[in-house]
């Protein structure tokens, strides 16, 4: 599999690693992650005592979770991850993206 760098403004090359998944079991729905990340990726929803995803307003929410709403928006920058105390999200490197 060829590396697939990008460049800084610098030029120096570095390596963007995309959102992969997100961990539901574990998500706390602080919203953190979705306050840094500027490309429409992620959505806040609701998870009903059933374990089904709902609107957030919706009156059978038990608690809050953050999905991932359109992987494809992603563009590399590892803020979510950096922010996301509770270790849910998971990324790969863009070779492995592109390979899928
Ligand atoms: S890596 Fe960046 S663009 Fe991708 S979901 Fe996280 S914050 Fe958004
Ligand atoms: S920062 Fe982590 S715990 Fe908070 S909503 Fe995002 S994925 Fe969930």
């Amino acid at each position: 599999m060829t590396e697939f760098q990008a460049l800084r403004r610098d030029r120096t090359s570095w390596t963007p690693m995309f959102i992969e998944h997100l961990e539901a079991e574990t998500c706390i729905g602080c919203g953190r992650c979705y306050k840094v990340c500027n490309h429409d990726v992620l959505a806040l929803m609701g998870k009903t005592e059933d374990g089904e995803l709902v609107e957030p307003d919706d009156d059978e929410v038990e608690r809050m979770i953050m999905t991932i709403a359109d992987k494809g928006r992603c563009v590399g920058c590892e803020s979510c991850l950096l922010v996301c105390g509770s270790h849910s999200i998971k990324m790969i490197p863009a070779a492995e993206a592109f390979a899928a």
